[in-house]
């Protein structure tokens, strides 16, 4: 009888045990946030809430395969890409992913709607002034003959050049397309509380783990700072992407000491020179912000203010370098989120 009792114990205890372990295994993680590693930056994901671990591991695998899918597609660092296929390619039509040629569409899009402030042909343009994967010796205005967003065309899934030189760069709206990518793979998964950023470019989503809207800061544009060192504002979102272009991260010093940076005036082949340290733009895709604040950081805060009057669905804060020499001057469109 003694013995039945140490038994029955025995296996309540065993039984008790299992299911400690069993709840530990599947116990949902809180608020679940990691990095890792894609398109030559970090990307930040934050959820909102728990989440069982078997599930995140779920989304962390949908995640992967969709940054690796962008990456297969659009990287100019890598020769076995569509992008690098094309490049190489003379003028006959070369087919693409359905996901590449509507990132290309929009790309041409946005060209048309700024004049070609935005213009994804710079790669050669790029390469020569020391920010691309390769070399270009050619001097700006012999490249300025080849490049050109009118001498590119989409039709279908294929594109094609009007010149066997003319060589794409989706640096400028890639990273955007990539948050947006990111982004949908959460909310397939049933997600509306989150966070999703790759290099500065960003979707916030409902809540925070706290339940207010995501605070999220805004880089003072000096160069010498580390990343987030210093805020120059902290904007409240939920439900907008943002991203920022500007002069302070990748840039290159002449002789004289002035710095140039690796967004290019398409319409000169040189550097884009203006008043913009940094911009920011909120829009309702990553892809369209992305490409966006490009397009504004070539025009300069005059014509870019007056541009985006007539979009309201578009906001935008300048931070702007001083020509006096003293602290930045930041210029905001109606709408932009106040300081917090
Ligand atoms: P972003 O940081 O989004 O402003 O993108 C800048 C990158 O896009 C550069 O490093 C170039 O690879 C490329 N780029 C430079 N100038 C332009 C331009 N005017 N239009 C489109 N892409 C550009
Ligand atoms: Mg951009």
């Amino acid at each position: 009888m003694k013995n039945r009792t140490l038994f029955i114990r025995w296996m309540v205890t065993a039984a008790a045990l299992a299911a400690a372990a069993v709840f530990l295994i599947s116990r949902p993680e809180r608020d679940p946030s990691w990095e890792q590693p894609t398109m030559g930056t970090t990307a930040h994901i934050t959820l909102s809430g728990p989440v069982h671990k078997k599930r995140l591991k779920q989304i962390q695998f949908a995640i992967d395969a969709a940054l690796e899918d962008v990456n297969r597609q659009m990287s100019t660092w890598q020769d076995d890409t569509e992008i690098s296929e094309f490049n190489r390619a003379k003028t006959a039509a070369v087919p693409v992913s359905p996901d590449f040629a509507a990132v290309v569409r929009r790309a041409l899009d946005w060209s048309a709607a700024t004049d070609g402030a935005f213009d994804p042909t710079v790669k050669p343009l790029v390469d020569h002034w020391g920010f691309g994967p390769q070399a270009n010796s050619q001097t700006p205005e012999k490249i300025l003959q080849f490049t050109g967003w009118k001498k590119l065309h989409v039709k279908n899934h294929a594109l094609s050049k009007d010149d066997p030189r003319l060589q794409l760069d989706l640096s400028a709206i890639a990273k955007g397309y990539g948050v947006d990518r990111v982004a949908d793979v959460i909310r397939n998964h049933g997600f509306r509380n989150f966070l999703v950023e790759i290099g500065g470019e960003l979707v916030a989503e409902g809540t925070n783990p706290s339940g207010e809207h995501w605070r999220v800061g805004i880089e003072s544009p000096e160069p010498d700072r580390a990343f987030g060192e210093r805020l120059f504002r902290v904007a409240e979102l939920s439900g907008k992407a943002m991203a920022t272009s500007g002069d302070y991260r990748r840039f290159r010093t002449r002789e004289d000491g002035t710095r140039y940076s690796h967004i290019i005036n398409p319409k000169t082949g040189r550097p884009a020179e203006t008043d913009i340290a940094a911009v920011s733009v909120l829009a309702d895709s990553c892809m369209n912000a992305d490409a966006v604040a490009t397009a504004l950081f070539v025009m300069g805060s005059e014509k870019a203010l007056q541009w985006l009057e007539s979009r309201p669905e578009l906001q935008a804060l300048f931070i702007l370098h001083n020509p006096n020499g003293g602290d930045f001057i930041s210029r905001l469109t109606p709408g932009f989120p106040s300081d917090q």
